[in-house]
């Protein structure tokens, strides 16, 4: 039967399930790598939703408005263009994708996802992207508010001190000589905000199903992923 045509049963009434796999879970869990494998295997396409939020910081910072002068907040939001082609991220049409990765970025994007206001205008845009397509999307809240009716939903996680080791390496392979403890300690604060802050906190939708990658290589991830995919497409 076509994915489309799929009904979820939804509190007694039917929806349709959307043909998307939503992956969410904690920072430096590799889901943006393993969302890119999985959209390549199934000839999908990737949606990376922390880039647009870094994208928003990044707006925001270069503007110089503080995020309670909420009159400026929304002339910015009305003006961002965001958009995302072959796994490059653009604002206004510059590539930003370097730019979005900065230290100053990654902090800065901790209270800029955290107002609900920014976050209404990335999901509505995020939900205008997916709903034309077949997507693999990454993020915190894709299968709790964004797409609840993903046919795939799957929720990543791994131990903190697996996750800062990946980061630590994938950093040192960048050619930095990053500090284990600080890679540590700026993954437990972002855990820390996403979780607990009152907009769309990160957490694992109900219908989701968790893995646990900490003694697992992204291969097995991914092939885990496309499996569970194709057992309930
Ligand atoms: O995925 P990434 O780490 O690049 O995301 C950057 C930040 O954007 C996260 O730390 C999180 O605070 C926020 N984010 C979010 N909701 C999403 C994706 C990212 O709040 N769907």
């Amino acid at each position: 039967m076509e994915r489309r045509e799929r009904v979820l049963q939804n509190g007694g009434m039917t929806a349709p399930a959307l043909p998307l796999i939503a992956l969410d879970g904690p920072s430096g869990v590799g889901k943006s790598t393993t969302a890119k494998r999985v959209a390549a295997r199934l000839g999908w396409q990737y949606l990376d939703t922390g880039a647009m939020y870094r994208a928003a910081a990044l707006a925001v910072h270069r503007s110089g408005i503080a995020l309670e002068d909420r009159a400026a907040l929304e002339v910015l939001l009305a003006g961002l263009d965001l958009t995302q082609n072959a796994g490059r991220m653009y604002l206004a049409g510059e590539d930003v994708s370097d730019a979005i990765r900065s230290p100053e970025i990654t902090l800065l994007v901790t209270p800029v996802s955290a107002d609900a206001r920014v976050r209404e205008v990335l999901v509505d845009q995020q939900r205008r992207i997916g709903n034309l397509g077949r997507w693999v999307v990454d993020g915190r809240d894709i299968g709790t508010v964004v797409f609840t009716r993903a046919c795939c939903k799957v929720f990543l996680t791994a131990s903190p001190e697996a996750r800062a080791r990946r980061r630590f390496l994938e950093l040192e392979a960048k050619g930095q000589t990053p500090d284990f403890d600080a890679v540590l300690a700026d993954l437990n604060r972002r855990d820390l905000a996403d979780s607990t802050r009152a907009a769309s906190p990160l957490c694992k939708a109900e219908d989701a199903t968790e893995l646990d990658s900490s003694d697992l290589s992204l291969d097995e991830v991914v092939d885990w992923v496309v499996a569970k995919h194709l057992a309930h497409p």
